[in-house]
């Protein structure tokens, strides 16, 4: 990532929580104008629901996180049950156009006093006014009667009424509720997630903006519960439609990545298997190009690899080191006399023994035909002599048996000590001349030049 998108990546994350907090400023500021008008119209229920309306108005007036945004969510569940568990509301005192008038029978005065003791709500007040003025005039127990069971009906409507009052505020705040604590959840993961924005995600922003906006100033204008609770229930009604759209086509996103991020995990092993298989075909090829078939020893060619290496560390002043070559006396005659089969059997033993003489990090090559090279690290002229005869005393020894018979094999061997100006092909020249030597000397001997 250049510096330019790194700036620009750090721009959209700033962006994106400067959008997250406006929501939030939205939330904050309509949970507010909810609380108010709810708790104004469910005020004087219940003195136990009064304290909380009173403690929530309190908070309101000062700023809000995201914790007492939390904590203001569970108040208003509790006052939503509360109201749902509480006794039949108290409310207001009823005030009383007149003064109490002259009763002319005990039980109008009863009555009247009944009335006193009643309290209903303002809109009742004229009828209620009625009713005493008739009271107070009835001239018999019949008049009585009837505005008894004018008293009755009020009070048994008036009953009606906050019932449905009581039910519709309750099923108000349950809704929005639900509905403030499913944009807090969103809000939330929202701003958790740092993913990039997509169009989805814009789209919602202004659509969630422009109904919680509109369910503002609808709420500020609606008068009564009623209308209160048929537009909130409009707007929060629109806002969950867009919620679960945006959530579906989320959900679909989400599937689509995982499925290409399957697809692609899938390609990811089968080119590490591939590679795998090749890396192991090459190292196979590798091997075959580099070791002699029928000994297992490394063939000419790396031997003559390993040869230029040697000479350019002695060129820079490496230690001593010495180049074997060491022939198969008259093998020749091996292969003439016992076949040749009996010939690579005896080249395998050959090769087994000096592997198993020399050291590990000496480098032991089969040169061709019956010959073999050695290089011999860290080795001057004397102890590679001393090498040379462990290794010709060695292969003397092998009791090598062709066609029931006992076969005496020998090698010969030249030995040179690599100087710094050597080339591998010099070097090899004087050891080839050493072997030369004891061939002539005789075989089954070693020369050093
Ligand atoms: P010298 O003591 O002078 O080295 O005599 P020599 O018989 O060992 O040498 P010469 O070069 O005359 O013969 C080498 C023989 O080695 C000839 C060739 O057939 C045989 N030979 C070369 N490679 C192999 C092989 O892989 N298997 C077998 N069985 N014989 C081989
Ligand atoms: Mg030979
Ligand atoms: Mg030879």
């Amino acid at each position: 990532m250049d510096i330019h998108e790194a700036l620009r990546s750090r721009q959209e994350a700033v962006e994106r929580l400067k959008r997250a907090e406006r929501r939030w400023a939205l939330i904050d500021a309509l949970l507010r104008r909810l609380s108010t008008c709810l708790s104004n119209a469910a005020d004087g229920r219940t003195a136990a629901l009064d304290s909380v309306l009173a403690e929530l108005r309190q908070q309101l007036r000062e700023p809000l996180d995201k914790e007492s945004l939390e904590t203001l969510l569970d108040k208003l569940t509790r006052a939503a049950r509360s109201l749902d568990e509480s006794p039949q509301p108290t409310p207001q005192a009823l005030t009383l156009t007149t003064e109490m008038p002259a009763a002319a029978t005990p039980a109008a005065r009863m009555l009247l006093m009944l009335i006193e003791q009643l309290r209903l709500d303002d809109a009742s007040a004229p009828q209620l006014n009625s009713i005493r003025d008739a009271i107070a005039a009835a001239e018999d127990d019949s008049a009585l009667a009837s505005q008894a069971q004018a008293l009755a009906d009020l009070v048994n409507r008036y009953l009606g009424q906050l019932g449905e009052h009581r039910a519709a505020a309750e099923r108000l705040l349950t809704l929005v509720n639900q509905q403030l604590e499913e944009l807090a959840r969103y809000l939330g993961s929202e701003q958790a997630d740092h993913r990039e924005g997509s169009d989805s995600r814009q789209e919602l922003d202004r659509n969630l903006t422009g109904e919680i906006a509109a369910l503002g100033s609808q709420m500020e204008q609606a008068q009564g519960v009623h209308a209160l609770h048929q537009a909130v229930h409009a707007r929060l009604g629109t806002i969950a439609a867009y919620l679960k759209s945006f959530r579906e086509r989320e959900d679909a996103r989400e599937r689509d990545w995982q499925a290409r991020s399957d697809q692609m995990n899938q390609r990811i092993r089968e080119l590490e298997h591939s590679a795998r298989t090749m890396e192991a075909n090459l190292r196979q090829e590798h091997e075959l190009a580099s070791t002699d078939p029928l000994t297992g020893l490394a063939n000419r060619l790396v031997f003559e690899r390993h040869m230029a290496r040697a000479c350019l560390e002695r060129a820079r002043g490496g230690a001593e080191s010495c180049l074997l070559v060491l022939d198969i006396d008259r093998f020749k005659y091996i292969n003439d006399n016992f076949g040749h089969a009996a010939g690579d059997r005896a080249l395998r033993i050959v090769a087994e023994q000096l592997k198993a003489v020399l050291r590990p990090n000496d480098m032991l090559a089969r040169y061709g035909g019956e010959e073999f090279v050695a290089v011999l690290p860290n080795t001057g002229g004397e102890a590679g002599r001393e090498i040379a005869e462990v290794l010709r005393n060695c292969i003397e020894s092998i009791g090598f048996r062709g066609q029931q018979r006992p076969v005496r094999i020998t090698l010969s061997c030249g030995l040179t000590v690599l100087r710094a100006d050597d080339t591998p092909e010099s070097a090899f020249e004087r050891a080839d001349r050493a072997l030369y030597q004891a061939k002539h000397g005789g075989r089954n001997r070693c020369e050093v030049l």
